[in-house]
């Protein structure tokens, strides 16, 4: 069945933004193996356990899709039918949706996980062609209060350093993340810069004491949502110190009169009081900072996943600022992108209110470009629907059908039994899918098996700016068919031109050239010298020799009208619902060490089920007592939006009035008991729409 040779193939891993290079060795048998590409710049061979039986997800496919399949009614059964007919039919209606609800009656809501091809031809497809904004991705649950705290403090969604800025610096700050778990190739590498240079300072803020905190000089144990504070009390011990670097604020920033007089309002001792921490602690923290020649700041959802996570993101991002600590050597405010290819989305322009290569949608010129280029319809400057909002949208009838790519949101969305309540209540579903596992199947009308990583060919961008190619290694089951393949298909099905593409490489060949001129240019960028050079980071213009740019500003130049980076300056409160006595915990919830997202995959694996096989409450001992809670009794946890019943873990590790569970169960046969999501809210930051994922207010008791 697979045409293939034997052999090895070079691959990047396909669950988190570190990006670590992979050889696929694929034997006669087919039988595949994996190891970590000793000449890959990133992993150096490494893999972590995730990474390391990422063969079992495409040798068992057990859970495979292999056909696609269609219902007419959705009280009838669906059937197995050919490709030409499922996409005829939800061409019909897409076409009827549109013609009499208008474009924005329909969404595509797609996934960091999808290769950058993929990202191009559906966010063309549903902006150039069929007319509406209404594509969003998981990233928006995931990078988008990065995205927007970048564009605002330094013009545009650029992250400025590399991974090698690790074994340069002098200190890290690991705000509201745990690497060690979640990034872990990359922590490996502080670990090992750190036993190589002891004097390398580690802080970490987190609520929880994670393994990331074992090699930390500090551990800022906060309240969630007092990032702000926090940061804002370390930038006030900078300037009172004579921390501040006047010549890099005088020449390349604005801002900053207007930011010292906010922090200066707050004493320390209010900061560590609200935060919930030691006084000398901030000012151990500030004072490893204030020393250090060079510092990298680095952080994920503890910041991103908030009310005010734009406002969390900027208040990090200007201590790199009010120091003068970026576009150097060992410094950089640092996004550690949670999935493999939230980047990759990110150039295209794939979320609802982007525009490729990092153009704005509500700049007409910028609409004009993207439309001449394509040549389809008007590009609408209405901002199109995010993640949540498309669900509430289904919810309350205002858009009528959606198509789910490559993502679980019955699991990773907010208040997801709202989101079950709104695929109910849809009038189309399509799921595009590798597995049958996800709880969307259960709403689909038609259901497309899509290829795996290893079936298709495409290239992801990691969180260091970096583009990788992903060689195909062997052929999906089935009639499976590679993402890209299917959008195209099924925009030809609508009649639109444009989506002729012989193969991956002319879509990559496309996107490129739209961002010729623009600071990503990847012109100089082709499947051809992907091939040969492994990797390179953008931006990467025509004539680019070597292995592209591994740092932005290092002219100090911003991409702000101005060319000067902008400190914002806001309140530190926090937006989030607080705890009453109804409610009186606040839930964080998050990922383990072996396990992604919704399961899909490394549920396959059981060795990786074994680091911990369910999910189980965090709970500190005091509030336990205080709720005649033992350790593993069975809890009821419940918000104002649902229940969830799972094992209590009384431990020490996590701070008191707070309790955790992990993000990745789902349904458990007929029980949606074990997911976290039935309790988060919906909540978002007003500038990204990125959900309040790291705090929700609920109450625990024995069950
Ligand atoms: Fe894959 Fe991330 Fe692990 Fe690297 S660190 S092997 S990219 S999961």
């Amino acid at each position: 069945h697979n045409k293939l040779p034997a052999g090895s193939y070079r691959s990047t891993c396909c669950y988190c933004g570190v990006g670590c290079g992979i050889i696929v060795n694929r034997d006669r048998q087919g039988k595949i193996s994996v190891e970590g590409d000793k000449d890959h710049p990133v992993n150096k061979g490494m893999l972590c356990s995730k990474g390391m039986n990422l063969h079992y997800t495409v040798m068992d496919t057990s859970d495979r899709l292999y056909y696609p399949e269609m219902r007419y009614n959705k009280h009838l059964p669906r059937h197995r039918v050919s490709w030409d007919q499922a996409l005829d039919r939800t061409a019909a209606v897409f076409k009827q949706m549109i013609a009499q609800y208008g474009p924005d009656s329909v969404a595509f809501y797609a996934s960091g996980q999808c290769l950058t091809e993929e990202y191009y031809v559906v966010n063309k497809l549903i902006k150039g062609f069929i007319g509406s904004n209404n594509i969003d991705t998981n990233s928006r649950l995931c990078m988008s209060s990065a995205v927007a705290a970048y564009k605002m403090s330094l013009g545009e969604d650029s992250v400025p350093g590399n991974y090698d800025d690790i074994e340069q610096t002098d200190c890290i700050f690991v705000a509201g993340a745990n690497p060690a778990w979640c990034h872990p190739i990359l922590w490996r590498r502080i670990e090992a810069a750190k036993a190589k240079n002891p004097a390398l300072k580690i802080i970490v803020s987190d609520p929880r004491v994670t393994q990331s905190c074992a090699i930390a000089d500090v551990h800022l144990q906060l309240m969630p949502g007092t990032d702000i504070v926090l940061h804002h009390a370390i930038g006030r011990i900078l300037i009172e110190t004579g921390r501040t670097d006047q010549h890099f604020l005088q020449e390349h920033t604005e801002g900053f009169a207007k930011y010292r007089d906010t922090v200066m309002q707050r004493s320390i001792s209010s900061a560590a009081a609200i935060c919930g921490i030691e006084e000398e602690k901030i000012y151990s923290a500030a004072t490893m900072l204030g020393n250090a020649g060079t510092f990298m700041t680095m952080w994920t959802m503890g910041l991103n996943q908030s009310s005010v996570g734009v406002n969390k993101n900027l208040s990090l991002i200007n201590l790199n600022l009010i120091t003068g600590k970026i576009g150097k050597p060992g410094c950089g405010p640092f996004s550690l992108t949670g999935q493999p290819n939230a980047m990759g989305g990110r150039e295209v322009g794939g979320l609802s209110n982007m525009l490729p290569a990092h153009r704005v949608l509500d700049n007409p010129a910028h609409r004009k470009e993207v439309e001449n280029f394509w040549g389809g319809t008007a590009l609408s400057d209405k901002p199109g629907l995010t993640a949540t909002e498309m669900f509430e949208a289904l919810n309350d009838g205002r858009l009528k059908a959606i198509w789910i790519m490559c993502t679980n949101p019955l699991v990773s969305l907010p208040d997801a039994r709202m989101a079950e309540a709104a695929l109910q209540k849809a009038k189309f579903v399509v799921v595009q899918e590798i597995s049958s596992r996800p709880e969307t199947l259960r709403y689909a009308d038609v259901v497309l098996p899509a290829a795996a990583w290893t079936e298709k060919e495409g290239t992801m961008t990691n969180a260091e700016r970096r583009i990788t190619y992903l060689q195909k290694v062997n052929d999906a089951p089935g009639e499976a068919l590679p993402d890209a393949e299917i959008i195209c298909r099924f925009a030809r099905k609508m009649g639109f031109h444009g989506f002729d593409f012989e193969q991956p490489a002319d879509i990559y060949a496309e996107h490129t050239q739209l961002t010729a001129g623009t600071n990503i240019d990847i012109t100089g960028v082709n499947y051809k010298i992907l091939k040969e050079r492994r990797s390179l980071q953008w931006p990467y213009p025509v004539g680019t020799t070597g292995p592209g740019t591994p740092r932005l500003f290092t002219d100090h130049k911003f991409y702000t009208s101005s060319t000067k980076a902008i400190i914002h300056t806001f309140s530190d409160d926090n937006r989030s619902v607080r705890p009453d006595p109804a409610f009186s915990l606040i839930l964080t919830t998050g990922r383990i060490r072996d396990q992604w997202h919704t399961m899909t995959k490394t549920g396959k694996v059981s060795k990786l089920k074994q680091h911990i096989p369910a999910p189980l409450l965090e709970i500190h001992p005091e509030d336990a007592e205080q709720r005649q809670i033992r350790d593993s009794d069975i809890v009821e946890v419940s918000s104002a939006n649902g229940v969830v019943r799972v094992k209590a873990r009384l431990t020490t590790s996590i701070k008191k009035g707070v309790v955790f569970l992990p993000m990745h169960w789902g349904r458990i046969l007929d029980n949606d008991l074990s997911r976290a999501n039935n309790l988060t809210n919906r909540l978002v930051d007003k500038i990204s729409k990125q959900p309040d994922l790291k705090y929700t207010t609920v109450q625990v008791q024995s069950y």
